[in-house]
C-alpha cells in the first residue's frame, strides 16, 4: 500500500515537472532561442550527448528563472522609487511655491535659529495681542515666542478665513472648513507656547499699561472679568459693521462678518421659502417674503448676490415651487457697484447680474430707514423716497471702528486720535500718542499712506510687525529693564513723551527712549505689495484686476473663476482647511447645496 502510494506521488511530481518546464519554455521568449539552439545542437550530437545537453539546458533555464525571480522585486523597488521620487519632488515643489506665495519662508529657516535659554525667559517683554483675525494671527505666526511672553485675547477662539465666508451663506462651503482653532497656533513646538483667553477686551489704560477683559460667552464662572498688564499691546480687533446710524438696521438686518451671520442668513433664506409655502398665505405676503434685499455694492455685497443667485438657480428652483418668485435687489448709493474695480469690470458685472430674471440693481439709491418688514429708500438724484417690503435684508456697507478702538482713541485724546477710520498709526504701526501700543489691520490707519481694509493688507502688516518685533527684541528688553529699575522716572518720561507726540505726531523721538526709538527708525519700512483684486460674480465666473506701476490688467470669466479658487485655496492657512474646502467644493458641485435648515 505504502509503495503504491509512494510511486503515485513520484509520478505526479514527474508530470508536474514536465508541465512546469513546458510552461516556462513557452512563456519565456528570451529562453526560446536558446532552447531552439540547444535543440538543434542536440540533434547533431549522438543520443548519449543529447541527454547531457538537455540537463544543461534545464539547469540554465532554472538559473535564469532564479535570476529573474531575484531581479523582479528589485525592479519593482526601482519603479516605486522613481514614482515616489516624482511625488516627493512635486510635493516639495508645491511646498516651496506655497512658502514663497504666502511669504512664509522664515517659518522654515527659523527652525535652525538659536533659542533664548529657558533660564533667561522670565524677564521677557509682555506682549498682549487683541484679536484672532488676519492681522493678529499673521503677527503671532512670525513672532519668536521664546523672546516674548505672549498672551492673546479675543471673543472668538478661532481664525476665520473671511474671503470664503460668503460661500458659507448658501452652503457652497461649510463654515467649519474655513475656521482654524487659534490654540493650534499658540502651541509652539520650537519655543514657548502663547497663552490664549477667550474674552472681549473692554478697555485699555495706555498710562498704567493695563487691559480690562470680560467673558462675553454664555458660560460664566466665578471669575468673568480680569486685568492684564502689558509692555506692548497689539490691537488687531478689526472693524464693526457700518450702519451710518440708520434707524432699524441693527435690529432687523443680517450682517455679513462673522460665522453666526452666515448661519443666520442661510436659515432666513430657507425660512422665508418655507413660510411663503403655507396654505392660504396671501399673494402679497408671498411676494414680501421672497423679496431679498442686499445693501452695499462692494465686493462682499456683489459676491453675496452672485452666490444667492447660484443657490437659487442650481438648488432652490429644483425643490421649492415658489422659488421662481424670489426677487433679489442689490442696493447701492453710488452710481455704480464695485467702484474699486476698473470700468470694464463694472460694466461686465452689472450686465451679468441683471441678465438673471430674478436680480435687479438699484444704483444711486440710499437706504434711509429700516423696519421689521420694509425698507425706505431714497433716490440720491431725484431725492424721491419709496417703501419696499422685504423678507430678507443683508447689510454689507463697509466698516466703522469697534467700541474698543474708540475707547483707546478717546483715552489717548482726540487731538491726536481723530481719524474716523480708526487708530492713527505711524510707518511702524505705533499708535500715535501712546507708548507700547501698536495697531494693524482694519482697526488702524496711517493717514499719510492709507490702505484698503482688506485681509491682504492686514496679513502683510501682521507679518511685517512680527518680524520687526523679533529684530527689536533686544532693545525692547533693555527698555523694559530701565522701566522696571525706575518706574517713577519712567512714568514722568511717559507723560513727557505723550505731550511731545501730540505736538509732533509723526516725529515722536523722545530723549528718554532714544535708543529704542532710534533702533525702530533704523528698521526697513513696511511696503505693501498688492497682489490683485478678485471677486466672484456667479455662475462659475469671477473678475480680477492686477495693477502694475503703469498699467492695469483685467480679466473676467470662467478661467478667472479657477484663478479665484486657486488663489484662495493657496491662501488658506492650513492643509486641513485646504482639504476640507476642496471637499466642500466637490460635494456641492456633485450633490448640490444642502437645503435643510439648522
Ligand atoms: C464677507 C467678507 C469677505 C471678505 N473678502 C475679502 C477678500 O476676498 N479679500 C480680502 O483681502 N479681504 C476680504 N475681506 C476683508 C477682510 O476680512 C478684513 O479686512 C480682515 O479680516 C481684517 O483683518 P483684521 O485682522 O484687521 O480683523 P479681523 O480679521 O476682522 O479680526 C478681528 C479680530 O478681533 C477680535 N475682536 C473684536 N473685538 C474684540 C475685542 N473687544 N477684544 C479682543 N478681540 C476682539 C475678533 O473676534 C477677531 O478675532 C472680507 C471681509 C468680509 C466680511
Amino acid at each position: 500500500m505504502i509503495s503504491r502510494a509512494f510511486s503515485k506521488v513520484n509520478k505526479n511530481q514527474l508530470i508536474k515537472t514536465v508541465t512546469t518546464n513546458r510552461i516556462v519554455s513557452c512563456n519565456n521568449r528570451n529562453n526560446k532561442s536558446q532552447l531552439i539552439q540547444s535543440f538543434s545542437t542536440s540533434t547533431e550530437n549522438n543520443n548519449n550527448n543529447s541527454n547531457n545537453s538537455n540537463e544543461q539546458n534545464q539547469q540554465q533555464q532554472q538559473q535564469q528563472q532564479q535570476h529573474q525571480k531575484e531581479q523582479q522585486p528589485k525592479k519593482l523597488i526601482k519603479e516605486l522609487g522613481f514614482f515616489g521620487g516624482l511625488v516627493a519632488a512635486g510635493l516639495g515643489g508645491f511646498w516651496v511655491i506655497d512658502m514663497i506665495v504666502n511669504d512664509d519662508f522664515d517659518s522654515f529657516t527659523d527652525k535652525f535659529r538659536t533659542r533664548l535659554p529657558e533660564s533667561e525667559r522670565k524677564k521677557r517683554p509682555k506682549i498682549v495681542i487683541l484679536g484672532t483675525g488676519w492681522g493678529s494671527l499673521c503677527f503671532l505666526r512670525k513672532l519668536h515666542t521664546d523672546l516674548f511672553d505672549v498672551t492673546i485675547i479675543s471673543p472668538r477662539n478661532y481664525f476665520l478665513f473671511t474671503p470664503l465666508l460668503v460661500g458659507g451663506t448658501t452652503g457652497t462651503v461649510e463654515v467649519r472648513s474655513i475656521m482654524e482653532p487659534i490654540r493650534k497656533y499658540c502651541k509652539r513646538a520650537d519655543a514657548d507656547d502663547a497663552t490664549f483667553y477667550e474674552a472681549e477686551c473692554l478697555s485699555v489704560d495706555p498710562v498704567s499699561k493695563k487691559v480690562k477683559c470680560f467673558d462675553n460667552s454664555a458660560v460664566k464662572g466665578e471669575v468673568s472679568e480680569f486685568e492684564l498688564e502689558y509692555d506692548h499691546l497689539i490691537v488687531g480687533v478689526g472693524a464693526d459693521n457700518q450702519t451710518f446710524g440708520i434707524p432699524g438696521v441693527k435690529e432687523n438686518a443680517c450682517f455679513l462678518k462673522e460665522i453666526n451671520d452666515t448661519r443666520n442668513i442661510r436659515d432666513k433664506i430657507l425660512d422665508c421659502l418655507e413660510t411663503a409655502s403655507y396654505p392660504g398665505q396671501p399673494e402679497k405676503e408671498i411676494d414680501r417674503l421672497l423679496n431679498f434685499v442686499v445693501v452695499g455694492g462692494g465686493p462682499s455685497g456683489v459676491e453675496f448676490t452672485a452666490e444667492l443667485n447660484d443657490f437659487l438657480q442650481s438648488d432652490l428652483l429644483k425643490t421649492y415651487p415658489l422659488a421662481k418668485r424670489i426677487n433679489v435687489t442689490l442696493v447701492e448709493a453710488l452710481p455704480h457697484i464695485l467702484t474699486i474695480f476698473d470700468k470694464k469690470i463694472i460694466d461686465h458685472v452689472e450686465k451679468r447680474l441683471q441678465s438673471s430674471n430674478n436680480t435687479k440693481i438699484w444704483t444711486k439709491t440710499a437706504v434711509v430707514g429700516v423696519r421689521e418688514k420694509e425698507i425706505t429708500v431714497k433716490n440720491t438724484s431725484t431725492k424721491e423716497e419709496s417703501v419696499h417690503p422685504y423678507g430678507l435684508l443683508v447689510w454689507a456697507t463697509g466698516n466703522t471702528p469697534r467700541k474698543i478702538t474708540t475707547q483707546i482713541m478717546q483715552s489717548i485724546g482726540s487731538d491726536v486720535q481723530n481719524n474716523r477710520r480708526g487708530l492713527v498709526v505711524d510707518d511702524y504701526f505705533r499708535v500715535a500718542g501712546a507708548d507700547g501700543i501698536w495697531s494693524i489691520g482694519d482697526a488702524s490707519i496711517n493717514p499719510l499712506k492709507p490702505l484698503a481694509q482688506t485681509a491682504q493688507v492686514a496679513s502683510q502688516q501682521g507679518r511685517y510687525l512680527g518680524r520687526l518685533f523679533n529684530q527689536l527684541a533686544d532693545e525692547m528688553n533693555n527698555d523694559l529693564i530701565k522701566k522696571r529699575e525706575n518706574p517713577e522716572a519712567h512714568k514722568e518720561q511717559q507723560k513727557e513723551k505723550q505731550q511731545q507726540e501730540k505736538a509732533n505726531l509723526f516725529n515722536s523721538i523722545t530723549g528718554s527712549n532714544k535708543s529704542f526709538e532710534e533702533a525702530v527708525k533704523e528698521k526697513p519700512l513696511f511696503r505693501y505689495k498688492h497682489m490683485g483684486t478678485l471677486a466672484y460674480v456667479g455662475d462659475h465666473q469671477a473678475v480680477a484686476e492686477f495693477k502694475g506701476d503703469h498699467s492695469t490688467t483685467v480679466s473676467e470669466g470662467y478661467i478667472t473663476y479657477y484663478l479665484w479658487r486657486s488663489v484662495y485655496f493657496t491662501k488658506l492657512l492650513s492643509f486641513r482647511n485646504r482639504a476640507l474646502v476642496s471637499f466642500d467644493w466637490l460635494k456641492s458641485s456633485i450633490f448640490g447645496r444642502d437645503i435643510s435648515r439648522g
